[in-house]
């Protein structure tokens, strides 16, 4: 089976790993199985007949992401304060930066900060500004205890204004990080200091639910009308 997700890491999605159609969100909980398409209880996703396509839309396999349960090593060790785990994911980028310097991509005005960092479903996330690209960043709460058998798979991350697919990589000497990209490459910033308002609106915004939705006014019109109807009946 060609699951996007399987390919150098089969037999890494946990039995109990939740996933769900990245086209139309159709959800398979192997704990549940599905008795309308004769998926028993307890059949992983891994498990599922080669040809398996989501049974709402029919989309492949391969189109289904990691929603929960995705992580392969749960962490016993004291995990990190969340300022450490920046500082360790900032002194990664910039040792990578030295071969950015001199490239097209990279911006000279702008520099590595990260943005807005908060804790968020058993990790941190907040936008990370490099001098070649504009990311929302989710970090695991402790390193490498990640979903290490995912990289280059995507991830749903859910937040007050929506739900957005993360793509689960591995930076070297910090460990796991999911991105989302906002901006790349960076040249329409001509200062640092607007690319960390873009930044801090990103994450306000992720943060922002929907407003309400005003009732509509014809509620009060109807209301009333019923009173007209009342007086007006003879
Ligand atoms: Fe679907």
């Amino acid at each position: 089976m060609t699951r996007a997700f399987e390919s150098s890491s089969a037999g890494l999605l946990s039995a109990e790993t939740i996933l769900e159609c990245g086209v139309c969100w159709w959800v398979y909980d192997p704990a549940k199985g599905d008795a309308d398409y004769d998926l028993l209880p307890g059949t992983a996703f891994s498990d599922l007949p080669e040809d398996f396509c989501c049974p709402s839309c029919e989309a492949a396999g391969s189109k289904f992401m990691v929603l929960s349960g995705g992580d392969a090593v749960t962490a016993a060790a004291p995990k990190p304060p969340m300022e450490a785990r920046i500082q360790s994911m900032i002194a990664a980028f910039e040792k990578a930066e030295a071969n950015m310097i001199g490239l097209p991509i990279h911006n000279d005005k702008l520099s590595i900060e990260a943005v807005g960092f908060r804790p968020h479903e058993d990790g941190y996330v907040g936008v990370l500004i490099t001098p070649w690209s504009m990311n929302l960043a989710w970090m695991p709460e402790d390193g490498d205890k990640g979903p290490e058998g995912l990289i280059g798979a995507s991830r749903l991350h859910a937040f007050p204004s929506g739900r957005y697919s993360f793509l689960i990589g591995r930076v070297d000497g910090f460990g796991i990080l999911e991105t989302c990209s906002l901006f790349s490459p960076m040249e329409m910033f001509d200062d640092h200091k607007i690319a960390v308002a873009a930044a801090n609106a990103a994450i306000e915004g992720l943060f922002e639910a929907p407003a309400p939705r005003k009732p509509a006014p014809r509620d009060e019109f109807s209301r009333r009308s019923i009173l007209n109807v009342g007086g007006g009946a003879r």
